[in-house]
């Protein structure tokens, strides 16, 4: 089977492709080709290691083929038991530890062909899964991470977690090909009432956040709910349409975009709107034009009253006007805070999400032995639980006062106490890019450490102690770190050479523009002292670097800022 990616999807068969036959060929470390593309939707991309394309084309051997296989992890949520899972599913089958998404996933990389099966199998005995965490269906929903506010984070938790089933795709194809579940009458042809036939035209995010905290940058997902609450106690959201970040380079009808406000609902009409979006996306997405078929061109085409009339219409749900929310932050916090439980929560910084041993700073292996410690805890009173947050770091949830003693010890004798000396590497994310994501134009994970150094030099030498920046890299356009809603961005344009994209706002209201184009490290830096020279003299209190940019006219482009989350300061000219 071949051809276009909306053939191969319609004459998958619900998923199934020939993926029990491109799994058995021995011949290659391969898929065929359409399979390449059915797997998506089974939480795995086929990939090679682009360190070794050459010299292995040189040798006339085909490429290094692994695979990627990403979990379906709703809000990140992972009890010690799971995790333990995991963390030996990470020793046994792939390479480079495991890497924590911008998703609120893990990843695993370097998976082979041969071992594809069993580790998915594996991840399925830790009682979770992969389905539909790639593909053009709902990816894995993000949550805020809401360490604080226990209560509130169990409520939305469960509203994402239910939303995240209902939207799944309807087929047995991932439990007869990963779990030899058997086959039975009428396979292939289950129908589907979310998706249909061709399910959506391309991948669709949806993040729930919780004020005062925007650590899923829900302006930038397809589909926001931000909670609407009163003394803990939910009382809806507001719902978000139209973000998304992927553009190519050069490209002017492709562009990154922030979501509009849609209105307010209810906790109990979050289904069916959500259902109503879906719908109208799958109807009327763009299947002809692949990079055109995101939601937010949907939008951008149709107009957000359409869009709106359209979702009522489906829902039979009638959208108050969205409510005031104000953010007050979109990072994540570090070390020890209480819950309003009186238990106790630990936010870890993991640089770029990878989680593995490098020297003697045993990242992995500290974790293994915090999860056997608070495994002897559950089912209890108390419910520990990892917390994978959407800028790539680690959270250890709800223990009691006796376990955050242990932990404090355990990350002293695993080398892991000279974190976070760094300010800029502290707030920032990279996407995976080389050596094994196909798309990559240039370095992001491996080069993040070294290039938050320079920035961080630059800085301390500006005389900023005291004031953070926000610092996103991604390999390519497609922008998998959110890097247009950053500060300050590099993204991928050839090897060492990236655009510099400058001034987007700390909260994740507020896109960046290009500022410079295709720079190699020396011309970015000699880009950004001057200006954070500028920012310095002349910055007012407490004012942020991307704010300053706009302020002093520095940057000029098309911004798209919601009107709760502008300064005052702003509104006028917006
Ligand atoms: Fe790959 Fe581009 Fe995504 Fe980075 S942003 S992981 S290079 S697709």
């Amino acid at each position: 089977m071949s051809g276009s990616v909306e053939q191969i999807k319609a004459q998958s068969g619900r998923l199934r492709g020939e993926l029990l036959k491109s799994l058995a060929d021995p011949v290659t470390g391969a898929l065929r080709e359409s399979d390449q593309t059915v797997i998506k939707y089974h939480g795995s991309y086929q990939q090679d290691d682009r360190d070794q394309r050459e010299a292995r084309r040189l040798a006339k051997l085909e490429p290094d083929y692994s695979f990627m296989i990403r979990t379906r992890t709703p809000g990140g949520v992972i009890t010690p038991t799971q995790w333990l899972g995991l963390d030996q599913i990470a020793r046994d089958y792939a390479t480079r530890g495991l890497r924590i998404t911008s998703r609120q996933a893990l990843q695993f990389h370097g998976v082979i062909k041969t071992e594809l099966k069993p580790t998915i199998a594996a991840i399925n005995r830790s009682l979770m899964d992969t389905l539909a965490a790639c593909g053009d269906v709902n990816r894995n929903v993000a949550v805020a991470v809401n360490p604080q506010q226990s209560a509130l984070h169990a409520q939305v938790y469960a509203a994402a977690a239910a939303l995240s089933e209902r939207l799944l795709p309807s087929t047995r194809a991932y439990y007869e090909i990963w779990l030899d579940e058997e086959q039975v009458a009428g396979s292939g042809s289950e129908a589907d009432e979310i998706y249909g036939e061709r399910y959506l035209p391309r991948k669709f995010k949806i993040g729930f956040a919780v004020p005062p905290v925007n650590d899923v940058d829900v302006y930038t997902q397809d589909l926001g709910f931000i909670a609407i609450a009163s003394e803990s106690q939910l009382l809806g959201f507001n719902v978000t349409v139209g973000g998304g970040m992927g553009a190519t380079h050069n490209d002017p009808e492709t562009f990154p975009r922030l979501a509009d406000d849609l209105g307010f609902i209810t906790p109990d009409q979050l289904q069916a709107v959500a259902i109503a979006v879906v719908g109208t996306q799958r109807d009327f997405g763009n299947r002809a034009v692949r990079k055109r078929a995101r939601l937010k061109y949907t939008i951008e085409d149709r107009g957000l009253e359409w869009f709106k009339d359209e979702v009522e219409r489906r829902s039979s749900v009638k959208l108050a006007p969205a409510k005031a929310v104000r953010f007050e932050t979109s990072g994540d916090s570090f070390g020890w805070s209480q819950s309003d439980s009186g238990l106790w929560n630990v936010g870890l910084r993991i640089v770029a999400g990878r989680i593995e041993d490098v020297g003697t700073q045993r990242r992995q292996s500290a974790l293994r032995v915090v999860a056997n410690l608070l495994q002897q805890s559950e089912p209890g009173a108390h419910t520990p639980q990892f917390r994978l947050t959407p800028n790539q770091n680690l959270l250890i949830a709800n223990v009691t006062a006796d376990q955050r003693a242990q932990i404090d010890q355990i990350w002293l004798d695993h080398g892991l106490n000279s974190d976070a000396k760094n300010v800029v590497l502290l707030h920032a994310m990279a996407c995976v890019s080389l050596p094994s994501c196909g798309l990559a134009m240039a370095e992001a994970e491996r080069y993040l450490p070294e290039f938050a150094e320079h920035l961080e030099q630059l800085r301390q030498r500006a005389g900023l102690q005291d004031t953070p920046l926000q610092l996103r890299i991604s390999g390519c356009p497609n922008g998998c770190s959110r890097p247009y809603a950053s500060e300050i961005a590099l993204v991928g344009k050839a090897p060492g050479r990236y655009n510099l994209m400058l001034g987007g706002d700390h909260l994740g209201g507020r896109l960046n523009v290009l500022y410079r184009e295709n720079l190699d490290q020396a011309q970015i830096l000699a880009t950004l002292e001057p200006l954070l020279q500028q920012f310095a003299e002349q910055r007012e209190s407490n004012e942020r670097f991307g704010d300053f940019l706009l302020r002093k006219e520095l940057i000029r482009g098309k911004n798209r800022i919601p009107a709760q989350l502008l300064p005052d300061t702003y509104k006028e000219s917006a």
